[in-house]
């Protein structure tokens, strides 16, 4: 791989090569007792589970490897938590630069133990480009099992006090609207496989953790400003190698891995 500046023809807006941004103050409950009543919650919302029945039905793992049994699954997002994608049309840093140090460390110390999936909140050929940059598809060895792109996302429904949207005919609600990444989809897919107990989902956007937040693990964001010093990925190696001695990894509060 190279530095070297590129252009991608058919470009999609930028808007849909970078998520969101992020808002790290206070979201380290994201696994409290009240946001799992939040999680029930949406899950006893009709609507909720209407979008979901859609996405599901319509939803085709492409399978790239085949998966190990015995093995537990990672669910890993990409920009921030193992690659910044941070200006990356316009700026012509090496691209080893952003890819999170320890990355390969830490895939090398987890096969043991773990199969991996990539989910990025970014559109498909933003996905397939990044991957190709991080050196996910130089050796077979390192292919995920499959691939999420945004468009297997969804939006659930809170009303400004936090609570899910139900509505009364007629009442008009203040809407706040959260893109998630819904493990069960994955659960439902290949439920011979994937369970709540056996998997783990890395990012650095909480909110993404609302349908599942017993089984997500916050992961600082990877920026330029910690290019030098961060050592994220080494730190959650040692404590995903601690996991997966568990037979249910929900049985731990993955909210506070960093103090444990
Ligand atoms: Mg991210």
């Amino acid at each position: 791989m190279t530095g070297d500046a590129f252009i991608v023809l058919g470009t999609p807006s930028e808007e849909q090569l970078q998520c969101d941004n992020h808002d790290h103050r206070s979201c380290y409950g994201y696994n409290s007792k009240a946001c799992q009543e939040r999680a029930a919650d949406y899950w006893r919302s009709s609507n909720v589970m209407k979008v979901f029945n859609s996405r599901l039905k319509r939803l085709r793992l492409q399978w790239m490897r085949t998966p190990q049994p015995g093995k537990k699954l990672l669910v890993l997002d990409i920009d921030h938590t193992i690659y910044d994608c941070t200006n990356m049309l316009k700026e012509s840093l090496h691209d080893s630069c952003r890819i999170r140090p320890h990355l390969s460390t830490m895939f090398s110390s987890l096969k043991e133990y773990y199969d991996y999936c990539l989910w990025s909140q970014t559109a498909w050929q933003w996905i397939e480009t990044k991957c190709s940059l991080i050196g996910i598809y130089e050796s077979c060895q390192s292919y995920p099992l499959f691939i999420l792109d945004r468009s297997n996302m969804f939006s659930v429904g809170k009303s400004s006090n936090d609570q899910a949207v139900e509505p009364a005919a007629g009442e008009i609600v203040e809407v706040v609207r959260r893109n998630v990444k819904c493990l069960r989809l994955i659960w439902d897919s290949c439920p011979e496989l994937y369970s709540e107990k056996n998997t783990l989902h890395i990012d650095d956007l909480h909110k993404n953790f609302g349908l599942n937040p017993k089984n997500g693990i916050l992961v600082s964001p990877y920026r330029k400003a910690n290019y030098d010093t961060d050592t994220e990925l080494l730190k959650l190696t040692q404590y995903l190698l601690r996991v997966a001695k568990l037979d249910d990894v929900t049985t731990m509060d993955h909210s506070t891995w960093k103090n444990t």
